[in-house]
Parts: structure tokens; C-alpha cells; sequence
């Protein structure tokens, strides 16, 4: 991938204005579109933040669960351990 680089400042914020040609690229035109922001080493990375699922980061078919976003596919092996352990499994000791 080619590298594209150009200068902008910070303002007195730590706010910096994404260039429009990277928005565009990205289909990230809209206000309500979001960034992941990470440091890598000395590097700060923005990506286009895309829900993904808790448990095996996939970004389709994700929903939300409790606060939590799930794919259909985890969400189906969860109902699955749920049908297949007995009821009786949890034992209590008194
Ligand atoms: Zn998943």
C-alpha cells in the first residue's frame, strides 16, 4: 500500500481535521461514522470503526447482546453449549 502523506496541525485541542480525499476513500462522509483510535509503537492509527464480535472479531451479520456485540455465529455455538449441558451439571454442596 502506498503511503500518502500530509501535514496538518494540531489545534490548541489535540483535534486535527482528517483529510477529506481519506474520508472519501474510506465511505466515511457522514458525522455518525466513527474511528478506532490505537497506538502502535509510535504510531497513532485511526480505522473506520466497524462493530465486531466479542468473541471471534468478525464484523458480519454481528448484533448486539447485553451491551455486547455477538455475530449470529457465536451466538448460535452459545445456544448450543446451553442446550447440551444437563441440567443437573452445577452441583451445590451443602
Ligand atoms: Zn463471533
Amino acid at each position: 500500500m502506498k503511503e500518502i502523506g500530509i501535514i496538518r496541525m494540531l489545534d490548541r485541542m489535540g483535534r486535527i481535521v482528517i483529510p477529506k480525499e481519506f474520508r472519501k476513500q474510506l465511505g466515511m462522509e457522514n458525522e455518525v461514522d466513527s474511528f478506532e483510535i490505537t497506538m502502535e509503537e509510535n504510531r497513532i492509527v485511526l480505522r473506520k470503526y466497524e462493530p465486531h464480535c466479542i468473541f471471534c472479531g468478525g464484523t458480519e451479520n454481528c448484533t448486539d447482546f447485553r451491551d455486547q456485540t455477538v455475530c449470529i455465529d457465536c451466538l448460535r455455538d452459545l445456544q448450543q453449549i446451553e442446550t447440551e449441558t444437563p441440567p443437573n451439571a452445577v452441583s451445590t454442596e451443602e
